[in-house]
């Protein structure tokens, strides 16, 4: 692979990742004297923060992905190849693919971030997070499924754990899913089931903070909240999840049973970071230069999520702004290293940020201006759908969300994947699970707790230690 173009002389620069950062970087060497190769293990560039409506059907998969070779098509100095990265040898300037070698004149590492369970992997497959399709797809399996299993629950204590959906982490993509699982019960199938009624749901948002989203100004935080809760979510901070399994979420002496936990807690840099051998912060995201090369070489670059990027006004936040403009400068370095000119230091221009809640409900905090309701939505809404890459795709999410707007409808509802039909409950109420009957007489003791009663964490009040 590595003697692919060894007839070429142009700098020959590899991009490893094409996120937000890696196809910033691509576009910033259009027309310029270099060689590109972009690799991704994926064929395709995600559009994540639209994830969440993957998640809750709100959009189609192919509506927030395009491929990379499509992006691509038009700027002729890059081919993209599809492949795995295993390791990085910055000694011999080469990486190591699943499936070969590839050398390289320079290098933009972006390989961004994956979750981070705070080192209890086993969480993993009772509480997804939310980071490719795959995860959006298992997400929008096991919600659905919820509700076909209350369906068939004809036990009401153990059909309320079906209804009852936690999301751990308060940050922009908890609060997100929160609002649209909320909204989901409410609206999208208030109407669709004969044995229960699905405004009855119950969705627990869980913070360990002392209040949610806690890069925006507490004002917006409050309001936030306010938001929530109006539309039926229950906000619970200062919270610490200690135990997860695929029955209940656990903190100290509290206890909440559910069978749908959604992870959005934590996320740290992707594996291929630690192979460069270089100081990482505690999230394993490389710490970089001020240009954003790597200490003691100058043809490796790291951009977005995966770097840890310090400026003059502080630590950059891993959001897609940043990784845009971290990709497009390592690039424009990259340019300056070709050139024979010296690096400059990267600048983070911060343009706000935005998070939506549900329906025409979203906070915005873009510097001078703070706001919420319906003008954060709608401004939040413009901004992605300008930055949706590719103008079919753009116009088509615009008139699909028009169309959930106005209907109340989530198009794409349908549940994928295998299902352990085994495992869904016994409409005749005669359950043969010894394990389910033992778990559930436990779990009972914390839904049986009415919606409207709180089941504080720290015992103050309704609080149900097991
Ligand atoms: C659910 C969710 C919601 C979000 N919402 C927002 C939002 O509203 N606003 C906002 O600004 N930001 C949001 N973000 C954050 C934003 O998406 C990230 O900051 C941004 O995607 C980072 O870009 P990146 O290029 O660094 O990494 P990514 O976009 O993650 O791209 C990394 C690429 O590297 C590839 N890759 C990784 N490892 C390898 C390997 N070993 N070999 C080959 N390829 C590899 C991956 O396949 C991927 O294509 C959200 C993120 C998530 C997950």
């Amino acid at each position: 692979m590595s003697n692919l173009s060894a007839q070429d002389s142009r700098p020959h620069i590899v991009i490893l990742g094409g996120g937000f950062a890696g196809l910033y970087a691509a576009r910033t060497f259009n027309r310029e004297p270099v060689r590109v190769t972009m690799v991704d293990r994926e064929n395709y560039h995600l559009f994540q923060p639209l994830l969440y409506q993957v998640a809750t059907a709100g959009l189609n998969p192919s509506d927030i992905a395009r491929p990379l070779r499509s992006i691509l098509r038009r700027q002729k100095n890059v081919s993209v190849l599809l492949a795995d990265a295993r390791d990085i040898r910055t000694e011999d300037n080469c990486l190591i693919l699943a499936n070969g070698k590839l050398s390289y004149d320079y290098l933009i590492v972006a390989t961004g971030a994956t979750h981070s369970y705070f080192g209890k992997t086993e969480w993993a497959a009772n509480a997804p997070g939310l980071k490719t399709i795959e995860d959006a797809l298992e997400i929008r399996r096991r919600i659905y499924l919820a509700y076909e299993a209350a369906e068939l629950e004809p036990d009401p204590g153990r059909r309320k754990e079906w209804l009852t959906f936690i999301v751990v982490g308060g940050g922009p993509t908890g609060v997100e899913l929160a609002g649209a699982l909320a909204e989901i019960g409410r609206h999208t199938l208030a109407h669709d089931f004969n044995n229960f009624d699905p405004k009855q749901i119950r969705v627990v948002l869980i913070e360990g903070n002392d209040r949610v989203l806690t890069t925006f100004p507490e004002d917006l935080s409050s309001k936030a909240v306010r938001q929530l809760e109006s539309i039926g979510v229950e906000v619970i901070t200062s919270t610490c999840v200690d135990f997860i399994d695929d029955r209940c979420v656990a903190s100290g002496d509290w206890k909440l049973a559910a069978r749908t936990i959604l992870w959005a807690a934590g996320v740290t840099a992707s594996r291929i970071a630690s192979c460069l051998n270089v100081p990482c912060d505690r999230s394993g995201r490389v710490a970089v230069l001020p240009d954003l090369s790597l200490p003691d070489t100058s043809s490796v670059f790291v951009a977005g999520d995966v770097a840890c990027i310090i400026t003059e006004d502080g630590q950059v936040p891993g959001v897609a702004p940043a990784a845009m403009q971290a990709g497009a400068h390592a690039a424009q370095n990259i340019m300056r290293l070709v050139r024979g000119d010296q690096t400059i230091p990267f600048q983070y221009r911060d343009k706000g940020s935005i998070a939506t809640i549900g329906r025409a409900a979203a906070v915005a905090d873009l510097g001078r201006f703070r706001f919420s309701g319906f003008p954060a939505w709608a401004t939040w809404l413009a901004i992605h759908i300008f930055y949706l890459i590719g103008f079919k795709n753009r116009l088509w999410v615009l008139l699909g969300w028009a169309w959930s707007y106005l209907t109340y409808q989530r198009g794409a509802r349908l549940i994928t994947g295998r299902h352990d039909y085994e495992k869904l409950p016994d409409p005749s109420g005669e359950s043969n699970d010894p394990v389910e009957r033992e778990l559930h007489g436990e779990a009972v003791i914390s839904t049986n707790l009415s919606s409207g009663d709180t089941d504080s964490p720290r015992g103050e009040k309704g609080s149900e230690s097991t």
